[in-house]
C-alpha cells in the first residue's frame, strides 16, 4: 500500500476545519490591520533562500529539500554534483516564507521608494527536511504576515500585538502565553559582537562540542541555542547582545518595550534569544505556551537588511510566522482543543425509487439557495437514510414518500425535537432557511 512520507499529514475532516478556522480568524484579524493575502511559489531559486535566510544556517544547510526537474535529474546524477547547473536551475521547496515574499515584493516593485509599506500575509505549507518528531514535521502549515517599509518601532510592537491577539481568538488563555523578546542588533554593533562571541567560543574551546567550533567559525550566534548541556552552561556565561548593542538599537529596543508597557503587553527579555534565520536585525521575538511543552507556537523580527541583500533598495521590514500543527498540539495540551464543529445540512431521505426525481429536485433548489443538503446515492433504506442523517448532524430531514409525491408537498422533521410540519414544495427553500 502507498504510505505518505514520514513526517507528513493529510489534512481532512476536523483537522482542515481547523487549518480553514485558522486561515479566516486571520483573514479577519490581519485584514483589520491593513494586510492582504499573497502566496508566492512553493519552489523558488534556491539562492531565494540561501541570500536571505543565510548560508550558515542549519534550515539552508541541512534542512532546504532541494528540487531539479526530472529531466536535469539524471545529468546532475552523471555529473556528481550541482556545479554544472545553473542558477535558475537550482531550486528549493520553501523552508519558510519570508524570503519568498520579499523576493516578490522586490521583484513587483511593491515597495517603490516614497509608497506606503507592503503589508502581507500568507498561509502556507512549509517543507524542512527535518527529523520527523512530535511537532517537528517536513510538511508543515505557516500564517505569516510582513509588513515590508515600516522602520518605526511600534510596528515591532504592533506585530507582537497582533499575533497574541490572535492566539487568544483561537482559544488561548492570554495569561498562559509567554512573550520572549530580545534585540540582536544591527549591522553597526552585530559583527562586533558577534565576533566576542566568537573569541569567547574559542576561549572555551576544550569544554564545547565540534558543532560549536564549527559554528564560531561561521555563526558563532547559533552556539546559544546549542543543545549540548555543556555548551548551554557556559553561553550562559557569553557576553551579552543587550550590553553590546549600538545607541540606535538600544532607543529603537527601549521603545518597542515601552510600546509594549503602554499596551498592557507582558514579555520577558531574553538576551540570549537568536532566531535561527540570519536576516534578523533588532527586534526578535518568539512565544510559547506555559505548560504545553511543544516548543516555540510562534516568533518572527525585524529585518531591515533582508530586501536589499535580495536586491531591492534598503528596505525596514517586520514580520512573523506561526506554526498550525504547534497551535494544535499547545492548544490540546492546554484542555482548549479547535474542535470546529461540521456545518450543519439538511438531509432528503425518500421511500422509494419513484420519489428520485423528487430528492434530485429538492436538494438542486436547497443547494442553489446556498444551504447545505445532503441525499443518498447508493440506493439505501429509509431507515439507513435517517441513521445517514443522523450521522452527518442533519439538522432537518425533508421526506418524500408516495403521498408528498401524489399531492406535491414534503415532510419536513426537525431532527432534534422530532416534530414533522408539511411544507409546500414552492415553499420549502424558505421554510428550510427559517429553521436551518
Ligand atoms: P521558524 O520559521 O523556524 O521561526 O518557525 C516559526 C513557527 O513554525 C514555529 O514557532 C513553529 O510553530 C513552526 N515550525 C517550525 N518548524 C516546524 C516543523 N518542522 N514542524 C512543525 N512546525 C514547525
Amino acid at each position: 500500500m502507498a504510505q505518505k512520507i514520514q513526517g507528513t499529514e493529510d489534512l481532512y475532516g476536523d483537522y482542515m476545519r481547523a487549518w480553514q478556522h485558522m486561515q479566516d480568524t486571520a483573514r479577519e484579524l490581519f485584514g483589520a490591520y491593513g494586510f492582504d493575502m499573497i502566496e508566492t511559489p512553493a519552489i523558488e531559486q534556491i539562492d531565494t533562500f540561501v541570500h536571505g535566510i543565510g548560508e550558515s544556517t542549519d534550515v539552508v544547510r541541512k534542512e532546504m529539500f532541494r528540487v531539479v526537474s526530472g529531466a536535469l535529474f539524471s545529468t546532475l546524477l552523471e555529473a556528481g554534483s550541482e556545479h554544472g547547473l545553473k542558477p535558475r536551475q537550482r531550486m528549493a521547496m520553501r523552508p519558510e516564507g519570508t524570503a519568498g515574499v520579499v523576493r516578490a515584493v522586490v521583484e513587483n516593485n511593491l515597495v517603490p521608494q516614497g509608497s506606503s509599506p507592503a503589508k502581507f500575509w500568507y498561509a502556507e505549507a512549509m517543507f524542512r527536511g527535518e527529523r520527523p518528531q512530535k511537532g517537528r514535521l517536513r510538511q508543515f502549515h505557516q500564517i505569516g504576515l510582513e509588513w515590508i517599509g515600516a522602520s518605526d518601532a511600534a510596528s515591532d510592537s504592533e506585530c507582537i500585538i497582533v499575533l497574541l491577539e490572535f492566539f487568544k481568538r483561537l482559544g488561548f488563555d492570554p495569561a498562559q502565553l509567554h512573550v520572549a523578546l530580545n534585540s540582536m542588533g544591527d549591522e553597526a554593533c552585530r559583527p562586533a559582537y558577534r565576533e566576542k562571541v566568537r573569541q569567547f567560543i574559542v576561549d572555551h574551546q576544550d569544554a564545547m562540542c565540534d558543532d560549536c567550533l564549527e559554528r564560531a567559525k561561521i555563526n558563532p550566534l547559533r552556539s546559544f541555542d546549542c543543545k549540548n548541556e555543556a555548551c548551554h552552561a557556559i553561553m550562559q556565561q557569553a557576553p551579552l547582545v543587550t550590553d553590546n548593542l549600538c545607541d540606535a538599537c538600544v532607543s529603537h529596543y527601549d521603545q518597542v518595550k515601552a510600546y509594549l508597557h503602554k499596551a498592557g503587553i507582558a514579555f520577558s527579555e531574553d538576551p540570549t534569544l537568536v532566531r535561527g534565520l540570519d536576516y534578523y536585525t533588532r527586534t526578535v521575538f518568539e512565544i510559547d505556551v506555559v505548560g504545553a511543552a511543544v516548543g516555540a507556537i510562534g516568533g518572527g523580527g525585524r529585518y531591515d537588511g533582508l530586501v536589499e541583500v535580495s536586491g531591492g533598495k534598503p528596505t525596514p521590514a517586520v514580520g512573523f510566522a506561526v506554526g498550525f500543527e504547534r497551535i494544535m498540539l499547545a492548544l490540546a495540551s492546554c484542555g482548549h482543543p479547535l474542535e470546529i464543529p461540521q456545518p450543519s445540512c439538511v438531509y432528503v431521505a425518500y421511500t422509494d425509487a419513484p420519489q428520485r426525481q423528487a430528492v434530485f429536485d429538492a436538494t438542486l433548489a436547497l443547494r442553489r439557495a446556498g444551504i447545505r443538503a445532503e441525499a443518498d446515492y447508493q440506493g439505501r433504506s429509509l431507515k439507513s437514510q435517517f441513521k445517514q442523517a443522523d450521522k452527518l448532524g442533519a439538522s432537518l430531514c425533508v421526506i418524500i414518500g408516495e403521498d408528498e409525491l401524489a399531492h406535491n408537498y414534503y415532510t419536513v422533521r426537525d431532527m432534534q425535537t422530532h416534530e414533522q410540519t408539511c411544507v409546500e414544495v414552492d415553499g420549502l427553500v424558505a421554510f428550510v432557511s427559517e429553521h436551518c
